[in-house]
C-alpha cells in the first residue's frame, strides 16, 4: 500500500469481496442479493464497488433517489437497479435508464402508471413497498386491494418484488416486534401472490436482518452497511472487514507553550508545554465539528492522537505531544484497526453517518 501524500480514502475491493461472500455464505442458494449502494456506495463509490459486484455475480443493486441510478448506467451497470425513493419529478428518467421503482402510496403509484400507460410501456418492473412497523414509507394491508386490483388492470407494469425494511433488526431487546413486522409482512404477500397468476420477489431483510433473521430472507435480501465491512454488532464485525480507509498525512507541527491557544475561537488553551499535528482534513470533508475538543481521535504512528480544539472547515490540529511524528507522516482517520465504528462512537453517531459523510472532495483511490 503506497504512503498517502494527501487526503485519501482508500477502498479495499479484496475486502468488498470478503464481506459479499460471507454475506452470501449466509443465504440458501437461491436467495437473490441485492446490493444497497445508495450515498456514493456507503461513502466509498458507487460505480467502481457496484461494478465489482456486478461480475461477482450481484442480482440486483438499490439506490435511493433516480440520479444516483442513473450514474450507475452511465458506468455500465447492466443489472437491474431498484430506486427506494423516487420522486414524482424523475420518473421520465427513471424510465430512460431502465431504473425499477419503488412505488410507496397511492400518489406516486398511480403517476408512474400513469405515465408508464402514456408512454405505451409494456410489462415495466416495479416494486412495491409495504409498511409493516417503520412508519417511513409503504402501502399498508388495507391497501393490498387497490393495488392488486390496479396493477391488473393495465398491462403497463409488472409486479417485480413486493418488500417491506424491518426498523430494528439490529436490536435483539427488539426482537417481538421485528417478529410482528415479518409475520404481518408474511400475511401481505401471501394475499398478493394469492391474487396473482406469477409470484413477484419478496423481500424484508438488511444486513442486520441476514444476519439475525434467517426465516426472513425470503426470495431476496438487501444488504448495505454488511458490503462495507460492519455487522451493527462485536460478534459481527469480527467476521466483515472494512473497506474504507480514510488517510491523510501531517501537514505542520507546532510547539504550543502553555498559556497559547489552539485554533478557532481559542477553543483550546494550554495549561503545559505540547505538540500538535495540523492536517488537511476538515468538517468540509467530512469530519464534523462534533468530533473536535477531544472527542474525535486519528491514529500515528500507531498511537492515538486526540482533535485539539475546534475542526476548521480544510483542517484539524492533534495532539502529538508523545508520539515521535514529523511533517508528511501518514495519519489513519479511520480503517481496518480503528474502525469507523470506533470513531463515531466518541461522538454517539454510527457507521452509517461517518463513513457516508465522507465528501466528494477526497479523492478516492482503489486496492485490488
Ligand atoms: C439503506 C437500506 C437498506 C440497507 O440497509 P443496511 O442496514 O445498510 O444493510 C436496505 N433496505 C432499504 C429499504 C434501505 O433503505
Amino acid at each position: 500500500m503506497p504512503k498517502a501524500q494527501e487526503t485519501v480514502l482508500e477502498i479495499d475491493l479484496k475486502a468488498l469481496k470478503h464481506n459479499f461472500e460471507h454475506l452470501k455464505s449466509k443465504l440458501q442458494n437461491n436467495t437473490k442479493f441485492l446490493a444497497v449502494v445508495k450515498a456514493f456506495g456507503y461513502g466509498s463509490d458507487s460505480c467502481e464497488v457496484a461494478s465489482y459486484l456486478q461480475e461477482l455475480g450481484a442480482d440486483y443493486f438499490a439506490v435511493a433517489y433516480v440520479g444516483e441510478g442513473v450514474a450507475l448506467r452511465k458506468a455500465g451497470i447492466k443489472v437491474p437497479i431498484l430506486v427506494l425513493h423516487p420522486q414524482a419529478v424523475n420518473l421520465k428518467t427513471l424510465i430512460a435508464y431502465s431504473l425499477e421503482p419503488n412505488l410507496y402510496n397511492a400518489k406516486i403509484f398511480k403517476e408512474f402508471i400513469d405515465l408508464a400507460s402514456s408512454e405505451e410501456l409494456n410489462n415495466y418492473p416495479i416494486h412495491i413497498k409495504f409498511n409493516t412497523g417503520l412508519n417511513r414509507l409503504g402501502f399498508c394491508e388495507n391497501d393490498v386491494e387497490h393495488v392488486v386490483s390496479e396493477i391488473k388492470k393495465t398491462d403497463a407494469v409488472k409486479l417485480t418484488s413486493i418488500f417491506s425494511h424491518l426498523a430494528a433488526s439490529e436490536d435483539l431487546n427488539e426482537k417481538t416486534f421485528t417478529l410482528n413486522q415479518i409475520t404481518s409482512f408474511n400475511t401481505i404477500s401471501k394475499k398478493i401472490i394469492d391474487r396473482l397468476s406469477y409470484k413477484p420477489i419478496i423481500h424484508m431483510c438488511n444486513t442486520s436482518g441476514i444476519l439475525n433473521y434467517p426465516e426472513a430472507h425470503f426470495d431476496m435480501v438487501r444488504t448495505g452497511i454488511g458490503l462495507y465491512g460492519f455487522g451493527n454488532s462485536e460478534k459481527e464485525n469480527k467476521n466483515l472487514v472494512p473497506i474504507a480507509t480514510l488517510k491523510t498525512i501531517i501537514s505542520q507541527i507546532h510547539n504550543i507553550e502553555k498559556g497559547e491557544s489552539v485554533g478557532y475561537n481559542r477553543a483550546f488553551k494550554s495549561n503545559a508545554f505540547l505538540k500538535t499535528a495540523t492536517l488537511p482534513i476538515g468538517h468540509a470533508d467530512g469530519i464534523g465539528r462534533q468530533y473536535g475538543n477531544g472527542k474525535g481521535f486519528v491514529t500515528i504512528k500507531g498511537e492515538r492522537a486526540p482533535i485539539v480544539g475546534n475542526v476548521c472547515m480544510d483542517m484539524i490540529m492533534v495532539n502529538v505531544t508523545d508520539i515521535d511524528c514529523k511533517e508528511g507522516d501518514e495519519v489513519i482517520v479511520f480503517g481496518q484497526d480503528t474502525t469507523a465504528e470506533q470513531l463515531a462512537e466518541t461522538t454517539n453517531t454510527i457507521s452509517y453517518e461517518l463513513v457516508t459523510s465522507v465528501s466528494q472532495r477526497v479523492k478516492r483511490i482503489f486496492v485490488k
